[in-house]
């Protein structure tokens, strides 16, 4: 069965460039210095899963999706910079008759119902309150995680016979316990906002690469992909500070998870 990911934003909250900043990355013309906030699509066999609807999602859209609506949305949490492009999926999936399953934990879609009070009986939209989710033999968990300051978000886990992967994007400080479900993944991908973080830890909410890295040590996934960057993030130059098998994510990266053992 072919699995594999595709990046579809790569940002932090406010996207990079971050608006009225000048700094030498929101000014770069470099490609992967260029990110809209964070979406991920899983494509397994013919499904098309997506993780998080991003405010940049119509653009990206036309950027990444070839003319097909996703099958499945997943929810990692209900901040706008996961969960603003909601209006835009509803029109498009009802406009062309597609039914699609909207996954997230009671507390996910219930907040994001509450926002959206008006799509909750949108044609197409099936919102379904679940911890776990199974398309085929890809099962799908959602597991708790601390967001720090903005507290709680879900990191979302994919599992076949031979494959195992998962998406944190926005998580800080996690105990022993909430890594449990994320120990020697083939894939992992990780949110980390800038390389260092000085500003105290009561008003964190997403990890630093610098304090990623001894934790990888810990995890041992095969590869490991940094999404959720902030303008703090040059791509090349940050890169070759990185392990080899630890990598930056940028808008648009593929990558096809059953021939990871090739990268
Ligand atoms: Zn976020
Ligand atoms: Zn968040």
């Amino acid at each position: 069965m072919n699995v594999s990911i595709q990046f579809w934003g790569t940002s932090d909250a406010q996207g990079v460039p971050r608006m009225l900043c000048n700094c030498h990355v929101c000014s770069s013309e470099e490609k992967s210095n260029v990110r809209t906030r964070p979406s991920m699509l899983v494509e397994y066999g013919d499904d098309q899963i997506l993780i998080d609807l991003s405010p940049d999602f119509r653009q990206q859209f036309f950027a990444f999706a070839n003319k097909r609506v996703p099958d499945t949305v997943l929810f990692t949490h209900a901040h706008h910079d996961h969960i603003g492009g909601l209006g835009d999926f509803a029109d498009l999936a009802s406009w062309n008759q597609k039914k699609v399953n909207m996954v997230s934990p009671e507390d996910i879609i219930e907040t994001i119902l509450t926002r959206y009070p008006y799509l909750a009986r949108r044609n197409g939209l099936h919102f379904q309150k679940e911890d776990t989710w199974q398309i085929g033999n890809l099962r799908i968990g959602f597991h708790r995680v601390n967001h720090g300051a903005n507290g709680y978000s879900y990191g979302i886990r994919f599992e076949t016979d031979t494959l195992r992967f998962a998406y944190v994007s926005d998580a800080i400080n996690l105990t022993d316990a909430e890594w449990l479900p994320f120990f020697e993944l083939d894939c992992l991908i990780l949110g980390t906002s800038y390389w260092r973080e000085d500003a105290p830890m009561s008003r964190r909410s997403v990890y630093s690469v610098e304090e990623v890295l001894p934790i990888l040590e810990k995890l041992k996934p095969s590869v490991v992909y940094l999404t959720h960057l902030s303008h703090d993030i040059d791509h090349e130059q940050k890169e070759s500070l990185l392990p080899k098998h630890v990598r930056f994510a940028y808008d648009g990266l593929l990558i096809a998870l059953q021939s990871i053992e090739s990268l």
